[in-house]
């Protein structure tokens, strides 16, 4: 009685790590589920759907401005997955849940909502339904895995990562460069914005862009503290990651700065 009690725990017990091992690779290594792969420099591109020539454009814009990061690797390769209505999305779902339109897990970039190469969008169902631009999307989720690869997955993980103001701030700053570095860009009448924005807002939600998607405002608060330390204070993103300076000092500072800076 007892050995048969031993056999069929031992055998329950392999059985979950069969179940176990096979949805952690369905997450880690998703290739084999999706029916098309475009092979565009140091990105790999997965859907079920035909991957268009627009693509490409989309995904070079996206590179060029993760080349703007100090944790750009030149000898890293990106898997990008769209996997909108596909295996894959539910197992995802079920397992890590519904509420992110894209996640970056290792090297894959993982956009869960349905996409518009052409138009560069991607269609987000999550809060409220809206549309954004897809290049953004795509960097902000590079630069996420740029993030595990430079420091590891032991300091970058759901569970353990930096503060998020440090976490989400410096992909926003990234993805957000061609309207950070423009002419009529000013980082004070931002700042001044976004205190409004806070002001008034009623829950974590706020816009930071107009006619764009709503996002927690520690995306939008980070990036401005990542701005003000980067470009203000010539911060490296390493030395914001090491520095112990809590989060409430930094944005006084900023906000201090931006007081001062609006007086003269
Ligand atoms: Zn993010």
């Amino acid at each position: 009685m007892r050995k048969t009690l031993k056999k069929l725990f031992a055998g329950t017990l392999l059985m979950s790590l069969v179940i176990v091992s096979g949805l952690a690779s369905i997450i880690l290594f998703p290739e084999p589920l999706f029916a098309n792969k475009l092979e565009h420099g140091q990105v790999n591109v997965y859907a079920n759907a035909p991957i268009e020539g627009s693509m490409t454009v989309v995904v070079d814009n996206a590179l060029t401005l993760v080349k703007k990061s100090e944790l750009y690797d030149p000898t890293y390769t990106f898997d990008l997955f769209f996997s909108y209505n596909s295996l894959f999305n539910k197992v995802d779902g079920a397992l890590l849940g519904e509420f992110v339109s894209a996640r970056a897990t290792d090297n894959n970039v993982v956009v869960k909502v349905d996409i518009d190469s052409k138009r560069d969008l991607f269609f987000r169902t999550l809060n409220k339904a809206c549309q954004g631009s897809l290049t953004y999307l795509l960097a902000h989720e590079m630069i996420h895995c740029l993030q595990e690869n430079k420091y590891g997955k032991l300091k970058f993980n759901p569970l353990r990562h930096p503060a998020y103001w440090k976490l989400e701030g410096y992909p926003e700053y990234i993805s957000r460069q061609s309207k950070l570095t423009s002419e009529a860009y000013r980082l004070n009448s931002e700042i001044d914005r976004y205190v409004e924005l806070e002001s008034k807002a009623n829950d974590i939600w706020i816009l930071i862009e107009e006619g764009a998607c709503e996002a927690p405002r520690y995306y939008y608060k980070g990036r401005l503290m990542m701005e003000y330390l980067m470009d203000i204070k010539h911060l490296s993103y390493d030395q914001i990651l090491n520095d112990t300076i809590s989060e409430d000092d930094v944005y006084a500072e900023m906000i201090e700065w931006n007081d001062q800076a609006g007086r003269k």
